[in-house]
Formats: structure tokens, sequence, C-alpha cells
């Protein structure tokens, strides 16, 4: 469904350039959730809003193909990429709160949306906007819809999110951190919404968290990123019970475990500057199994097993 080649997303700052992200490959199919991993400024966010065309100024895309049901998407007009944009591929971002506007009903900004993608009344639009809440689990959908967000909970909030997100059925969801303001009672209530409602209308979705959990609970892959780089890539069983790249084993290894005694483990040293990242392997300063190669050369991809990718020169042939 979708296909992201060498895309290349830069921010022209007073310091320099920062190269944000560096070539990166990536593939969503078809009603799959795939689950984008790193740390915080690892350019996950960036790659979502790459997608979308909304990387904000400084930011610009410099180089690289995003190919949407086969057209790329970084030759459309601008109108028509605002028409994908809700129609094909929605977003629903970390902070609902900031997302809503608060002097509007949620029922008035969520039959703004359904009328601004598609040719409906009204009326129309209300009854769809109440069948969404319904859909979401909104407890009596006609009294929210009058709701002011200051009047809804954070994960009410983000309920109606995921309602605007999903109301004009697109084909490609971008959840990024959806849960990450929310409390975990309500994280999993939402992550559960989520599942259901991909199964129900045959979505895919993009998830972007630093949260390794979240990954096992809905991806179908995961993608594993590194200062602006994918690293490995591979179903979720595999990057769980066989990681590969040294970064990879190190996220595996700093997560706490209910048996945990003692110190956890963590990575050591810190992530490069994007403004001068080193040459080779932008891991190379952080790696236990750095070699002479991993300065000099940025390490290919290497097939390692059905739909598991690495990219580490430890593993070329
Ligand atoms: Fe470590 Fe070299 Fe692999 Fe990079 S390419 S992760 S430095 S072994």
């Amino acid at each position: 469904m979708l296909e992201v080649k060498e895309l290349e997303t830069h921010f022209f700052v007073y310091e320099g350039i920062v190269k944000t992200l560096n070539k990166i490959d990536l593939t969503i199919y078809k009603e799959e959730t795939l689950g984008i991993v790193g740390e915080t400024g690892c350019g996950k966010s960036v790659t979502a809003l790459s997608i979308l065309r909304l990387i904000p100024s400084p930011g610009k895309i410099v180089g690289g193909k995003i190919l949407f049901e086969g057209q790329d998407l970084l030759k459309k007009e601008k109108e028509k990429m605002r028409k994908i944009r809700g129609n094909k591929i929605s977003m629903i971002f970390q902070n609902p709160t900031s997302s809503l506007n608060p002097v509007f009903t949620v029922g008035d900004q969520l039959t703004a949306v359904i009328r601004n993608h598609q040719k409906v009344s009204k009326e129309e639009a209300r009854k769809r906007a109440i069948e969404m809440f319904k859909q979401v689990g909104l407890p009596d959908p006609r009294r929210t819809l009058q709701k002011y967000p200051h009047e809804l909970s954070g994960g009410m909030q983000q309920r109606v999110m995921i309602a605007a997100a999903l109301s004009c059925e697109p084909s490609l969801l971008i959840a990024d951190e959806p849960t990450t303001a929310l409390d975990v009672t309500i994280q999993a209530q939402i992550l559960n919404l989520m599942e259901g409602l991909k199964e129900k209308l045959k979505t895919s979705i993009l998830l972007i968290t630093h949260n390794l959990g979240i990954v096992a609970k809905i991806c179908d892959r995961v993608a594993i990123m590194y200062a602006g780089e994918f690293v490995e890539e591979a179903p979720i069983e595999e990057i769980f019970g066989n990681p590969k790249h040294p970064y990879s084993k190190g996220l595996l290894e700093s997560i706490p475990k209910v048996t945990q005694k003692g110190k956890l483990e963590t990575i050591g040293g810190t992530v490069c500057d994007l403004l001068d990242p080193p040459s080779g392997c932008r891991f190379h300063a952080r790696c236990p199994s750095s070699m002479e190669i991993c300065q000099k050369e940025r390490p290919g991809q290497t097939k390692i097993g059905k739909n598991h990718f690495v990219f580490c020169h430890l593993y070329n042939s």
C-alpha cells in the first residue's frame, strides 16, 4: 500500500543542516499494523509527517519517493494532497488536548471534518458523527457531540480524535504515540479500540511509539529506527525472539522485567549529533561489536529470514 524509498528530510537551521531522515526505505502492506520504534528524536514523527507532507518549516523533504497506492505523494499538487489527507491517510497525534480546538464543540469539529472530505449535508454529517462516536465507544453520543473538549477526559478526547481520523474510512491510519498522554488503563482501552476498528474497517496502521510493550500487543511487524535510519525490520515474533542488530538487542535488554534484580541494562553513550552525523554506521560509537569498516561504510540491507532485514556489517556476506 505504501512504499517509502530513499526518503531524506532535512531541517535547515541557523547552525547548519540537521539530516533527520537519511535515505530511509519503508513498506506498509494492506491491513497490517507496522510499528516504528526508537528513542525520542530518532526521526519517527518526522517519518509520519513526511508521509503526509506536513513537515513544518525549516524542514524540507529533499529526496526520495513516497508511493501510496502506486502514486508518488511528493509529486501531488497541494490540493490533491489535501484530499488524500483525511480521506485516504489519517493521523492521530500524541496529545488530543492540543489537537482539538477548545472553542468549538467536538460535534462541530467532527462534522466539519466529515463535510470537508465528503459531499454530505449537515444533517448527514451529524448522523455519521453520532455513528462514529458509537463505534469508538463514547457514551451518550448525542450529548457528547455538544460538549467542548475541556468537558471530556483525556481518554474521551483521544476517542474523538480516533473518530475524526476514521470518519472517512482511510486506507492508512498513522498513530503517533496515541496513548503516551493517557494513563495505563485508558491506554489499554484505546489500543483495544484501535485493534477492533482495524479489523472492522480493514485499515492499515502505522504506529509510532517508543513503547515495546505496545508494539508486542498490536503490531504485525516492527521497524527499529536509530538516528534517522532504520536498523532492523522484522515480524513481531522475530524481533522479540531473534533480534539481530546490536541496537535492537540493547533496546530489548533495557526493558524492565518483573523478575529484575539490580541495575537495568542500558545502551552506553549518547545518540549522535544529527547536525554532524558520523560517517559509516551511525551507531558505531555506541556499538559493542563495532569494527573498522563500521566507521567508514554505511551498512546496506541484509535479509536474515522471511521478512527479516537488518542493516549491519556483522551480517554482510
Ligand atoms: Fe555495530 Fe558495525 Fe553493525 Fe553498526 S554496522 S551496528 S557499528 S557492528
